[in-house]
This record gives structure tokens, sequence and C-alpha cells, in this order.
């Protein structure tokens, strides 16, 4: 840009010169050597080896039609299909019309006719091409991501919205591309590497647009909109689109998420189109799969409902909308089941959309980043209850509380879990601590180090949904825990099916290796109590005793 700025306040300018006889060479060159820096070349062949080799300091060809070795025609057409060398423009000197013509079509800025006539209508014409072009690569280069080659995020809506002006408002698709964990690859392979990433995608990208019409352009560091007219073919597109770039960034494996929204007619504008398009992007993972989403009004809908829930939650945790459910356990080894502790379930009651089950906000408030709110509620509820019974009826019964795998990562989890303790006047072995098994395999080390810590305190610890989140036995054995709660799923056909119950059993012997008691969850039937009791399960949870139920109705389980 510096350079170009230089030049514009005439510093320094090269023309080249090209045509096979020598007078009129010198003629041309007499004319611009005051104003310009002139170099010659005799043929085609020579001209491109020039070109190619100062393609950054010609400001202007002047080029024969009729040479030797190269033609002007056919050095016009190399030069009009590289993208580096098509932004130097050429003048072409001509004696017959059609040639005009012909030249012009080829990309040429200009001709001038032999013989040249007089000097200063020459000077002008030099002069106005080459201050047309370097006008348009200013341009150029303020609306264009210098990476890429596409329009930067402000000028692509701005010519989206004109677009969609002169095409009166017709259909238009609009696709958003991120490339994924893009800063880990930067990372892992050096920006160079990343870089080439976004330069092969800008090429792709720009390829397409080319050919389907449309505009692109970079948004941010690592995603790229397209924005082309709506094509009822897109759905089939899109995946033959993905095999041609999975070939291109096969090696280091390069995934990418693609969010699409096809116009059916509902979108007021372009920027709305790629809200929506955003939308089915974000929802999708980023995996190590390219993946890609169409955008529906379920979408739609389902995103604005959890965008009322996150608006809503502070609002509901300060007005106590929450209540803290009780679904009572009962060891099962005697010959009565005796409650031996409770497990603290959350629902929300909506003052418009009734109750809400766990199932639609947990996961939610994860991935927002707020469960840690939810939780401590739940915590401090569910130790104040224990305080309130013990003191009420006399016997202490423990609760386990759901710990979320987004809190093992908070420092002062143990901290925050020793306070309540200690405010609510009880110990550590009355409020139990639920991590699902999931978590300990995907972050094995961080969740090691958490539990071991919340152990050392006095905690104990037990994993849900054990069975689901597959970790190995090898992992097993080094897991600091203090009991296994079976996933619901192994129960759901124990009677009915041989393999789950073998499977059941097996993991009854695992508890027994790790010298830790086993919870079976989700006990409907009197049959599974008795099968479950038969080979060696100790605790159950389910419907079979009792529905979660809020705190007052639960008493009748402990008189
Ligand atoms: P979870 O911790 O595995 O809880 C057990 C789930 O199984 C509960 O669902 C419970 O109502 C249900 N259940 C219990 N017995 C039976 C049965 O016999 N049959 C059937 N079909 N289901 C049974 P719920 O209350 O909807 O909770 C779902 C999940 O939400 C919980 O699974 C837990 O992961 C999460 N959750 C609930 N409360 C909290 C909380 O306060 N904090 C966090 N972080 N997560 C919570
Ligand atoms: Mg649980
Ligand atoms: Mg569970």
């Amino acid at each position: 840009m510096q350079e170009l700025l230089n030049r514009k306040k005439g510093l320094h300018r090269r023309i080249l010169i090209v045509d096979d006889e020598f007078i009129e060479r010198e003629m041309l060159g007499n004319m611009l050597k005051g104003m310009y820096e002139v170099e010659y070349a005799e043929d085609g062949e020579a001209a491109l080896d020039n070109i190619k080799r100062d393609k950054y300091k010609l400001s202007l060809i002047i080029l024969d039609l009729h040479m030797p070795k190269l033609d002007g025609y056919s050095l016009l057409e190399i030069l009009h299909s590289d993208p580096e060398l098509r932004r130097i423009p050429v003048i072409v000197l001509t004696v017959e019309k059609e040639a005009e013509v012909k030249s012009l079509q080829l990309g040429a800025a200009d001709f001038i006719t032999k013989p040249y006539g007089v000097p200063e209508v020459v000077q002008a014409r030099v002069m106005h091409s080459i201050e047309l072009a370097e006008n348009s690569v200013i341009i150029h280069e303020t609306e264009r991501d210098e990476l890429t080659g596409l329009f930067h995020k402000e000028f692509f809506f701005e010519y989206g919205r004109k677009l969609d002006e002169q095409n009166d408002n017709a259909p238009m698709d609009a696709v958003v591309i991120d490339v994924n964990r893009f800063h880990i690859v930067n990372e892992l392979y050096g920006r160079e590497f990343g870089d080439m990433v976004l330069k092969k995608m800008g090429e792709s990208i720009h390829g397409f647009v080319n050919e389907n019409g449309g505009l692109a352009c970079r948004s941010d560091s690592n995603c790229f909109y397209v924005y082309i007219p709506h094509r009822t073919d897109l759905k089939e597109m899109i995946p033959q689109q993905i095999e041609e770039l999975d070939k291109v960034f096969a090696e280091p494996r390069i995934s990418l998420r693609l969010g699409v929204y096809l116009d059916d007619g509902s979108c007021a504008d372009m920027e709305q189109r790629f809200d929506r398009a955003r939308l089915s992007c974000r929802r999708l993972s980023e995996s190590y799969e390219t993946g890609y989403a169409f955008y529906s009004a379920k979408l739609h809908d389902t995103e604005l409902y959890n965008e009322h829930l996150l608006q809503d939650m502070d609002k509901a945790l300060a007005g106590k909308q929450f209540k803290v459910y009780y679904q009572p356990k009962y060891n099962i080894e005697g010959d009565q089941p005796r409650l031996c502790s409770a497990e603290a379930l959350i629902r929300w009651v909506h003052p418009a959309h009734g109750m809400i089950s766990p199932g639609e906000f947990i996961s939610l408030f994860e991935e927002k980043g707020l469960i840690h709110k939810l939780d401590r509620y739940v915590w401090n509820e569910a130790a104040s209850q224990i305080r309130k019974w013990r003191d009420k009826y006399g016997v202490t019964i423990p609760v386990s509380v759901n710990v979320s795998r987004v809190d093992v990562f908070d420092p002062l989890l143990g901290d925050m879990l020793d306070r309540i303790i200690k405010d609510n006047g009880i110990s550590h072995e009355d409020l139990l601590l639920e991590i699902t098994e999931s978590a300990y395999t995907d972050s094995s080390q961080q969740i090691i180090e958490t539990v071991s810590a919340l152990r050392g305190r006095g905690f104990r610890v037990e994993m849900d949904d054990f069975g689901s989140g597959y970790s190995s036995l090898n992992m097993l054995t080094s897991l600091p825990i203090d009991a296994l709660k079976l996933d619901m799923k192994f129960i759901r056909n124990i009677c009915v099916n041989k393999k789950d119950c073998a499977l059941v059993e097996i993991m009854i012997k695992i508890a027994d290796l790790l010298e830790v008691p086993i919870i079976a969850e989700g006990v409907e039937t009197k049959e599974q109590v008795e099968l479950l009791k038969s080979i060696g399960c100790e605790i159950i949870q389910g419907y079979y005793f009792s529905k979660p139920v809020p705190s007052d109705e639960f008493e009748s389980f402990i008189k």
C-alpha cells in the first residue's frame, strides 16, 4: 500500500514498452522518458519474463499486437488469467479497428493507434490508464482481506444489500463456514500453516462464487460467509463441496462447520439470513469431521426458548422458582428396604412455561457458563434441608447433589463446598457429590486432581451414570471414588435381556474390586429389585420406591 501511495505522489512509475520494431519503441520511449522510467522488450516472451520479474514494480505495459514468438493477443490472455498480473494495465498499439475491440475484450485498458500523432495525446492516455488502475487497486485493497482476497465483512454486507436491491430481492442462500479449533491448528502447525489454510479456503470459496454467482467474505479470523442466488440443489451440492475441501485439507486433517440458510421467503434481509446460517453453524460441535446443518424453524424456536431461559435465570434464582426435589435411595441388603440417603434434583417452576425438567436447561447453562450459579443454589438448599431434617427428626439423611462437569474446573469449588457445610452446621459426609462418568473420561487429569482434593477435605464422591462414559478398566482402578451409580439404561432391560443382566453383574464385580458400593438408578419394578438383590446390588434408587418429590413429601419416608 505504501509503495502505491509513493507512486501516486509521482516518485517512480515504470512502464514496459513491448514492440519488435526498434524505431517504434524509440519513438514511444522518447515521448514518455521524462515522466517515467521506461523499459523495453522486443518480443512477447522477453516481455513476459520482464513482467514476471517486475510484477510489483510495473505501472503500465504498452503492447504491440504483431510480434514474433509470442504475439500481443496471447500475452494479453496470459496476463488476464493470472490474478497477480491482471492488475497491471495494458495499452495496446493497433492499426486496424477490429483489433481494438478484440483487445478490449481480452482485458486491455485502452489502445493507441499507430502512427502516434501528438505526444500530448499519448501522454494523457498513458497517465489516465495508470491512474485508473491505481485507484482501483486502492479500492480493491481496502475492500478486501489481504490474505484471502475475499471482501471484508462491511463491504460484503454493503454489496450484498446492493445486489438484493438490483435483483428485486430475488431469493438468496446464506452459508457460514467455520474452521474448527483454528487456534489449535495455528499453535500446532504454526501461523504460516494457518495462513495457508485460510488462503486455500479463500481460493475454494472464490471458485465456488465465481461459478455460482454471489459474494463471499472472511468475516473474522477463521470464519467465512458466502451469499449466493438460491438454488434448490444446494442440499446435494454441500456434501460434494465438503468432499472437495476434505481432499484439500486431508493431511493434517482440518475440519469445518457449515451452517446453511436456504431461502424460503421468511427472511426480510441479508443480515437475518446470515443470523440464521450462523445459528445452524453454532449448533454443530467442533468435531474432527466436517459437519453441516441447515436452518429450520424448529431450530429457531429452540433457540428463542433457550434465550428466554437464559434471560430468566437470575430472576428465577432470586424468586426461588427453582425447586429442589428429593428422590430416596434405599439399602436393600436386609429383609426390609432401609432409607439410606436421597438425591437432590432440580426443577424449574417457570411462571410462563410451567414445570421444566433439568434435561432442558442443565446443558444449556453449562454451555453458557452459568451452571455454577444454579449448582451453588442447589447445594445450599440441600445442605440446609439436611440440617432441617436433622433438627426436626433427630436423624441425618445424607443427600447427594450433582456437580456439573464444568464445576470441576472451578479452583474455588472445594472452598465453596466447605463454606456451605460450615454455614449449615453439617459434616462433609452428609453432602455426597455426584459427578458423571463422562466428565472423568473427558478431562481425566483435571478430575482426578479435583476429586482427590475434595476427598482430602472429607467429601464422598460418587460416579454418576457409570457405564455410559467408556471408562477403561485400567483407568477405573486409579480413580478416586466412593461409590458407583449404574447408568439407568442397563437397568431398563435387566429382566428381559440376558446380556444386560450379565453386564450389570460385571459392573457389580468391578465395584467389589474397587471396594465401593454400587447404586442402581432407574429401578421401576419389583422384579428388577429382586434380581438386583440376588446379584449383590446394595442400594437402589428409582420410581419403584418413589419419584423425586418436594421436601415436605419426602418427610413421609423419614417418618
Ligand atoms: P441424574 O443425576 O443421573 O439423575 C437421575 C435422573 O433419573 C433424574 O432425572 C431422575 O428423576 C431420573 N429417574 C430416577 N428414577 C427413575 C426411574 O425409575 N425411571 C426413570 N425413567 N427415571 C428415573 P432428572 O431429575 O430429570 O435429572 C436429569 C439429569 O439432570 C440428572 O441425571 C443430572 O445429571 C441433571 N441434574 C439434575 N439436577 C441437577 C443439578 O442440580 N445440578 C446439575 N449440575 N445437574 C442436575
Ligand atoms: Mg445424579
Ligand atoms: Mg445418574
